[in-house]
């Protein structure tokens, strides 16, 4: 490809954060890219607005059903649709309030009929509109947008790994949270961030969503016998980030 690459940035329902990730990218890798794209629309950084482009990076999930007709637009305009962050891809953390009937009125209280409040089942993009390549993660890994964008660029496939988050934990001989007492989501989570957050001291929560085939039962069973779970707990222990991918596996 000759002439640069042109990329539009969306957001729908979000804290925003995967888009500001972009922004946050460091100069130097942010110049890099922008030798071979151009921003033709982007919320967060300019006021211009685009016709079409050749990508179109979409962040937040579908929770209303008036955003229908923008995601339309967006893909009508776009040749190329990359789900940006764990809200795109598979609901993220807003898919929480999909089990919760009176979550309005516990964050809100009598506010909670206000209009711009209501909202359906939080939905990955993907329940609208056909999405080329997903980026996972809570926020996008920054690395992994550069890597996907640069082999688009390159007519690559780009490549979203498709194993779990214990092969990379393991790599960097971190030692494992259920031998210390901890539970972790590690083993059903698709791997890419490098398992930083075993490596923290913290547990995985599957902020990048489950691998294709993830053995929740096997999870289940060891967050019961080695973490200590009640049965129900380690049954719905998914529903941080997960919880789209956990109705599908019932
Ligand atoms: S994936 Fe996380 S960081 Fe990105 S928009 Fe959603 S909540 Fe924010
Ligand atoms: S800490 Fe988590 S990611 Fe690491 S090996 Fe144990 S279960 Fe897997
Ligand atoms: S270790 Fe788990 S929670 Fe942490 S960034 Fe990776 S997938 Fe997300």
């Amino acid at each position: 490809m000759s002439k640069k690459v042109t990329v539009a940035s969306f957001d729908f329902t979000s804290c925003e954060g995967c888009q500001i990730e972009l922004t946050n990218m460091g100069e130097h890798v942010f110049m890099g890219l922008l030798n071979h794209i151009e921003f033709v629309e982007f919320r967060e950084a300019m006021s211009e607005k685009a016709d079409a482009y050749d990508i179109a990076l979409v962040e937040g999930s579908y929770s209303r059903e008036i955003d229908r007709e923008r995601l339309l637009e967006i893909r009508r305009k776009a040749k190329i649709v990359i789900a940006m962050g764990a809200c795109a891809t598979c609901g993220g953390i807003n898919a929480l309030k999909n089990h919760q009937n009176d979550w309005a009125e516990n964050v809100y209280g009598d506010k909670a009929s206000m209009p711009h409040l209501a909202s359906a089942k939080a939905l990955p993009i993907s329940a609208v509109i056909k999405v080329d390549y997903e980026l996972p993660g809570c926020p996008m890994n920054k690395e992994e947008l550069v890597k996907v964008v640069n082999d688009l660029v390159h007519g690559k496939a780009p490549l979203i790994p498709d194993h779990p988050v214990c092969v990379e934990c393991k790599a960097r001989e971190t030692v494992c949270r259920f031998e210390l007492g901890d539970h972790c989501m590690g083993m059903v989570s698709r791997a890419g961030c490098g398992a930083p957050c075993p490596a923290h001291g913290i547990p995985c929560e599957g902020c990048r969503g489950f691998v294709s085939h993830p053995n929740y039962a096997a999870l289940e069973k060891v967050l019961v016998e080695k973490a200590g779970f009640s049965r129900e707990r380690a049954a719905n222990k998914a529903q941080m980030f997960t919880s789209n991918y956990l109705e599908k596996l019932r």
